[in-house]
């Protein structure tokens, strides 16, 4: 609610407990949701049962993992006071629309998500992955849409997800609201529809790239720069990062990971283009030099994060953030939940849920 009292538009977003979080998650999705905190009834799913898609057999890492990325987000400015962080494993909504939803994505379709593709070839996951993996994908369109969100801050790997979505949306729309097949995306509430058709909120940097150069900064790839990680350890990664340029006076490529995240994470852009046009024309600067002043731009971003970080060590004040978070997801998606049902005639009667 507003100050005024009118319901503000809402936002879902969150993480999937494989890892603690890390720059690529500042860059492509939190710093934006710390934003949207001001303007915005703000929702963050920790999608805990997401993680059993890939590591059923170590549940204390995912529960080990949810708390942790809790307190990622607590440090990083998220404020529980004014967004919901919730558990994706106690709001049965979620489970309940995904069953639903399923119903109307035909599976090769789901199959044909290149996200979930990439993640089959990259988590090496062959032909052994269970039938939960590729459902994960149509659990996240109830993740989303069990909120009836306007928009899903998000880095640019999920966009295939909410296309995803989006297209729930509107089958659901279509099917059991009445509404016409050429009404517009933005119209679908208006017309009735039980969901709005939400869009991608693709933040700053929609990809970066690990410190191994080649693939996206990720939690199961081993590449990432943490949050939590200490001031040391920031400066070790990023003294590992590779260019394969020999000498300080060899004329560097100004695009290369090294410039990319100078570009990103040193606040001063007049340096960087300095830094850059020196670097492009192997003017006596070494990668080594470059790398220390990057080492501490990064550093001087995540030392308010490490020194907040103190005030959260207790798990008992992390679960009792989730169980406030998790009431108010019920609140919503219980709503939610009731309307799809009348919708699609499995209306009977009412009921409560009850958190304590
Ligand atoms: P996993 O490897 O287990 O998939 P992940 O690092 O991709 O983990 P997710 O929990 O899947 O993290 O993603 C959470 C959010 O952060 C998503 O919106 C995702 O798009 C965004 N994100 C993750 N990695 C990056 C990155 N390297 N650059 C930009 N955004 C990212
Ligand atoms: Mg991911």
């Amino acid at each position: 609610m507003t100050s005024h009292g009118t319901p503000r538009d809402r936002i879902l977003t969150g993480d999937t407990p494989t890892g603690k979080l890390h720059l690529g998650h500042w860059v492509g999705s939190v710093k934006r949701r710390v934003e949207l905190q001001d303007t915005h009834d703000c929702f963050f799913i920790l999608a805990n049962m997401h993680a059993f898609t890939t590591r059923s057999d170590q549940p204390d890492e995912i529960r080990a993992d949810t708390l942790e990325i809790v307190r990622d987000l607590l440090c990083m400015g998220i404020d529980p006071e004014r967004a919901s962080i919730f558990l994706q494993s106690e709001v049965p909504a979620i489970a309940e629309l995904t069953f639903l939803f399923s119903m109307l994505l035909p599976f090769n379709r789901v199959m044909r998500n290149p996200t979930l593709k990439e993640e089959i070839k990259v988590k090496g996951l062959g032909e052994n992955y269970p039938f939960g993996f590729p459902l994960y994908a149509v659990g996240q369109t109830a993740d989303i849409l069990a909120f009836r969100p306007v928009g899903v801050p998000v880095g640019e790997d999920q966009v295939p997800h909410l296309e995803l979505t989006r297209e729930v949306a509107r089958r659901f729309n279509q099917k059991y609201c009445n509404v016409g097949d050429k009404v517009e995306d933005a119209d679908h509430v208006d017309e009735g529809g039980v969901f709005p058709v939400p869009v991608a909120d693709v933040g700053a940097v929609g990809r970066l790239v690990g410190i191994d150069g080649a693939n996206k900064m990720s939690k199961s790839l081993n590449n990432a720069i943490y949050i939590s990680d200490t001031a040391k350890q920031v400066q070790k990664k990023v003294n590992k990062i590779f260019t394969g340029r020999q000498s300080p006076t060899e004329p560097g490529d100004p695009d290369n990971i090294l410039m990319q995240y100078c570009d990103i994470f040193i606040p001063d852009q007049d340096r960087v283009a300095e830094l850059r046009r020196k670097y492009a024309a192997g003017e006596d600067i070494g990668d080594g030099h470059i790398k220390q002043e990057l080492g501490a731009s990064i550093n001087a971003l995540l030392e308010p994060m490490r020194e907040r970080r103190l005030q959260f060590e207790q798990d008992s004040d992390v679960i009792d953030v989730l169980k406030r978070g998790t009431i108010e997801a019920n609140r919503v998606t219980e709503e939610t939940l009731a309307m799809a049902k009348e919708a699609a005639g499995l209306g009977f009667f009412p009921r409560t849920l009850d958190i304590h």
